[in-house]
């Protein structure tokens, strides 16, 4: 489906440029809900205990197929029973984030760039996610707090990127944000701000005015990771908020999971990179899953992944083909797995 060209979006753009916390306030907060709206029986949705509750936004539950049980988007957010078995070699913290902590806050893993956990809170929560064991409250909240790492940063001339992550940094209001984003600015050595978020995805009215100004006229070269996994979640709304940050000048890339029962064949994979094309949005990483504690029934064989992948490059432009990534424990980048071998 070709981009929806669209007139200025009132909802997006008009005085009602806060709904987007209006989405936060009424997402669905529990499986037998999640299940009643779409038609499917409430028992579907009742999982054993559950610490990382569900968390998923009306406009994301809308794009959902009724009375699908296997619909790719619900199985991102529902929790299921395989969540409570303990499966050999998921762990809490699969990554080692800790051993990558630099100060309050900050992680370095990688030459040349940090990155700042500035939140703990999401717009969605994702059954697969590495961080759902994260200790976030521990994290700095104000600008105050954040000046040990800021202060590390603007000490250390060979960093030249800073990463908003989290959780999700769209999450916190604009003021909060275009103040941090103002301070790292005045580091002369940065060159990029980069942020990693799945908001514009989840909750489209996320891209508001304020966000364009404070990201896309900043000193610093704005670059927005994404989050998509499958194509249906590309929807007309979301169409419209990627086409108003690619017009304020925000390179954008997109990362995706390799989840089983969500994107694990070649017509899913395929689709989905034609979408993000089709919205001007680079697919940059395909990630193999981290294996943290309750996700191992997504895990997808890493053979399984480099055949996807592969096929995907004999049908598809070079620049609509993600880079089969794995990040190891202690290894200083993301490991590729596929065009190259791990
Ligand atoms: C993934 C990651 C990055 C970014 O890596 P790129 O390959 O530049 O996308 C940076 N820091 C940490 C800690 C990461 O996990
Ligand atoms: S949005 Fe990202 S950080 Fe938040 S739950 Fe999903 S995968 Fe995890």
């Amino acid at each position: 489906m070709p981009i929806v060209a669209s007139p200025i979006d009132s909802v997006l753009t008009g005085s009602n440029g806060e709904s987007w916390q209006q989405a936060m306030k009424s997402a669905i907060r529990d499986g037998p809900t999640l299940c009643r709206k779409l038609g499917l029986p409430e028992s579907h949705g009742r999982a054993a205990d559950c610490s990382f509750p569900v968390f998923a936004p009306l406009g994301y539950v809308s794009r959902m197929r009724p009375g699908d049980p296997h619909d790719p988007l619900l199985r991102q957010v529902l929790p299921r029973a395989e969540e409570s078995i303990d499966a050999a070699g998921f762990l809490g913290d699969p990554v080692d984030d800790q051993a990558a902590r630099v100060s309050p806050g900050l992680l370095q893993k990688y030459g040349g760039r940090v990155l700042m956990v500035t939140t703990g809170a999401c717009a969605i929560h994702c059954r697969y996610c590495f961080r759902r064991h994260y200790p976030y409250h521990e994290g700095p909240h104000s600008l105050a707090e954040w000046q040990v790492a800021i202060d590390a940063i603007a000490d250390d001339p060979t960093i030249e990127e800073v990463i908003f992550s989290g959780g999700d940094p769209l999450t916190l209001v604009d003021a909060r944000l275009a103040e941090l984003a103002g301070t790292l600015a005045e580091i002369p050595h940065l060159r990029r701000l980069r942020i990693h978020t799945r908001l514009p995805i989840v909750i489209p009215e996320r891209v508001t005015d304020a966000l364009l100004q404070w990201l896309g006229n900043s000193r610093l070269v704005p670059v927005m990771v994404v989050h998509a996994n499958h194509a249906a979640e590309l929807d007309a709304s979301v169409a419209r908020a990627l086409q108003r940050l690619a017009g304020a000048g925000i390179m954008l890339l997109n990362q995706s999971v390799l989840l089983r029962g969500v994107n694990d064949s070649l017509p899913a994979l395929t689709e989905l990179s034609h979408r993000l094309i089709d919205l001007r949005v680079v697919p940059y990483y395909l990630h193999q899953l981290d294996r943290v504690r309750g996700a191992a029934h997504f895990e997808v064989p890493l053979e399984k992944g480099r055949a996807l992948v592969k096929q995907l490059r004999d049908s598809l432009p070079g620049y609509a083909v993600p880079t089969y990534v794995q990040e190891v424990a202690g290894e200083p980048g993301k490991q590729i797995q596929f065009p190259a071998p791990g």
